[in-house]
């Protein structure tokens, strides 16, 4: 017999798992789904997992960032010391343009920072664990791993069946870079590459740095005189297969693909990162120890999108002159039931996923409203105008 629940989540990134913990304050009903054998093994677990301020003019987005981070930073503090370190961040000018923008940047700088060497430094800024985090965060969360979803449909009771195994009054996609599963034409999603390396080193940074890449505070190798030291990231856009877990690399036959993430970019992207990191500070007796890659999930503009779903074609078949660019209000669009997302978090998964988990499930417990910005109305309502263009 199917076994059912209030609430399934597909995912068990920082987004899906930060969404299960702040869901398991109000059920008990819940379930954790993901392909791989364990919590953070995607995007998650490949992140460098550096929290740190946007710099710039004021905007939209930057506000967004910086409550998030604000927000997030002392979610982690309130996880544990153990989850967070919170060494500040030395953010370097990567040119003379650069440090023209920085200076330009300082009255719309939302946190407290002190001129440090060639660079600006933050207090704020920290570096986390992901998979701590993510087993932490869905501790007393029902798991169900190494778990592919294949097939979602939707009941006559707006219920959803998954894989025709489980039942869900509620379904969560938190699926990343990958959203085959979500039929919405408007909601594309566009997979960045990336990758971190970790190495060992005598050297003993004291705080994070960030330039062209990001360099960690180093901490101490047990039972030996060395410390492990966090370089990220790098970017590509490659059509890979984003079915892809970041601690089997290998057994992912990444290095049979010639259009991807092969072995050679591989062996680049750990020497670039070497080089941008050596430019930053000097690091001794570098080895590298271990190479993560991900797929970041970036929307189009660059803003992520959280909770229901516009249903494009109810939408369009109740309101046609949606196609000819009349306006209507986003409370008259109609969304599919019970069928919720957070993506779209791109390079600051973890600045982002607790503010946006949080708002996501005080949303749907305690009906408050979603910040505009965020939610997929918006990519809806462009692409409904795209449409009118095309027809003509
Ligand atoms: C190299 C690199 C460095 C980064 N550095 C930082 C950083 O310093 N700071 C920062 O904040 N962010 C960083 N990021 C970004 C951050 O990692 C992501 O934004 C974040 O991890 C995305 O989390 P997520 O939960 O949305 O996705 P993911 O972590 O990718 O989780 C999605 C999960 O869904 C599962 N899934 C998908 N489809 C299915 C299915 N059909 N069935 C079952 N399971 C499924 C996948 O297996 C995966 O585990 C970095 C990313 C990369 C790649």
């Amino acid at each position: 017999m199917n076994k059912e629940y209030d609430y399934v989540i597909v995912g068990a990134g920082i987004a899906g798992c930060s969404t299960a913990y702040f869901l398991s304050k109000y059920s008990k009903s819940i379930l954790l789904i993901d392909r791989n054998s364990d919590v953070a093994f995607g995007a998650s677990g490949a992140a460098g997992a550096f929290l740190s301020p946007l710099l710039g003019k004021p905007n939209k987005f930057k506000d967004l960032i910086s409550k998030s981070l604000i927000f997030s930073t002392q979610f982690y503090k309130n996880l544990g010391n153990e989850f967070i370190s919170n060494c500040g961040v030395n953010r370097i000018p990567k040119n003379q343009e650069d440090r023209e923008k920085f200076e330009s940047y300082k009255p719309y700088i939302d946190f407290d920072y002190e001129v440090m060497d060639d660079g600006y430094f933050f207090k704020i800024g920290s570096q986390v664990i992901p998979s701590l985090i993510c087993e932490f965060l869905t501790k007393n969360v029902e798991k169900k791993l190494s778990f592919e979803v294949l097939n979602i449909e939707q009941n006559s009771d707006n219920s959803w069946q998954i894989n025709k195994q489980v039942k869900a009054k509620n379904l969560i996609l938190t699926t990343g870079a990958d959203v085959k599963h979500i039929k919405e034409e408007y909601f594309d999603i566009r997979a960045v590459w990336g990758q971190k390396i970790d190495i060992s080193t005598s050297t003993q940074t004291q705080i994070n740095y960030h330039k062209e890449c990001s360099v960690s505070k180093a901490f101490k190798i047990e039972n030996s005189d060395l410390y492990k030291v966090s370089i990220g990231a790098t970017h590509h856009k490659f059509d890979c297969d984003k079915n892809i877990c970041n601690y089997c690399i290998e057994n992912a036959n990444i290095n049979e693909c010639s259009k991807c993430y092969n072995s050679t970019i591989i062996n680049k992207d750990s020497q670039k990162l070497i080089e941008l990191a050596s430019d930053i500070v000097k690091l001794d007796n570098i080895k590298v120890v271990d190479v993560k890659i991900g797929a970041r999930a970036s929307s189009n503009d660059y803003f992520p999108m959280l909770g229901k779903l516009v249903d494009s074609k109810k939408s369009i078949e109740k309101f046609p002159h949606l196609l000819n660019g009349t306006h209507i209000k986003d409370s008259m669009l109609e969304t599919i039931e019970n069928l919720f997302v957070i993506n779209g978090v791109g390079g600051r998964g973890f600045v982002l996923s607790p503010y946006l988990a949080n708002q996501l499930v005080e949303n749907i417990i305690n009906k408050k409203e979603i910040e505009e910005e965020i939610k997929t109305h918006r990519l809806f309502k462009r692409w409904a105008k795209k449409q009118k263009n095309k027809k003509k």
